[in-house]
């Protein structure tokens, strides 16, 4: 299915009507975090990324005006028909909340009370431990996949694969105490994506994320074991740019490992 088939954008004329002057005039820009979330939201459900509600997007404005403004899809909606609107916004580093789609005119919104998404306090995570501009939630097949296949590792390692090339070198910057990106890496080095433990509610993650974080300072993505994969980068394209390498790898590697083959070639280990 292409992502132009999810056909359920509104009327023009109705959300032109409904949202208030102000909000209609800030979402005709395409690239508003709001209608980029939209758009990698209907992508991504293509991919089984966010289907049945799961999964989740996050954008920081870090080419607005106020680049602590935190853009964040609700709980538990379908992520294909996501609007603009319905989006929550907070500001760093307070995470205060600025605006619910609980604001919005109901015309334009669900019959219930949205609720801010369980992933907040982990895309949060990302922002303040990494200076994110975007973090992506996704329960990929894959990412599920492969940390079952490392039933008893807490990461997950691949090396010697042409797309790994993708993934942004970091390095901990002993000066400034800031994970800093110094290239992208290359063939022969090895990818090591630690592997946290679920748990029961998707907010209760936050602290063995945060600690995965801080002591994988190369990583720019954390597994969840049985659940999916936490995805973040400076800019938003530059995340979706790491989710789709990363899923790439991950799907790899679980048939690599299938098919009896290591995923790190012997002279890197
Ligand atoms: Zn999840």
């Amino acid at each position: 299915m292409s992502a132009s088939c999810h056909c359920n954008k509104e009327s023009t004329s109705k959300v032109t009507k409904a949202l208030p002057e102000e909000l209609s005039k800030e979402f005709e820009d395409p690239n508003h975090p709001a209608n980029l979330i939209c758009e990698l939201c209907r992508l991504f459900y293509d991919n089984n990324w966010v289907t049945g509600t799961g999964g989740g997007i996050s954008i920081r404005d870090v080419d607005g005006p106020n680049p602590d403004l935190v853009y964040i899809a609700p709980s538990g909606v379908q992520k294909e028909r996501i609007q603009p609107w319905e989006m929550f916004v907070v500001e760093l580093p307070d995470e205060k909340i600025l605006r619910t789609p609980n604001e919005c005119p109901p015309e334009l919104t669900k019959s219930y009370k949205y609720k801010p998404s369980a992933c907040t306090p982990l895309f949060m995570s990302c922002y303040t431990l990494r200076d994110a501009g975007a973090c992506i939630h996704t329960h990929s097949q894959s990412a599920v996949m492969i940390t079952l296949l490392c039933e008893n590792q807490d990461v997950f390692e691949i090396s010697h694969i042409e797309q790994i090339k993708a993934m942004p070198k970091l390095q901990y910057n002993e000066t400034t105490g800031k994970v800093e990106k110094i290239g992208s890496m290359e063939y022969y080095d090895k990818l090591v994506i630690p592997i946290i433990e679920n748990t029961p509610h998707e907010e209760d993650l936050t602290d063995s994320l945060q600690e995965a974080i801080k002591n994988y300072p190369g990583t720019s993505a954390v597994l969840v074991r049985r659940h999916g994969i936490y995805v973040w980068g400076e800019t938003v394209w530059k995340a979706k740019v790491y989710n789709e390498a990363l899923d790439y790898l991950l799907e790899l590697a679980v048939k690599m490992k299938l098919a009896g083959i290591p995923t790190v070639k012997a002279e890197t280990v």
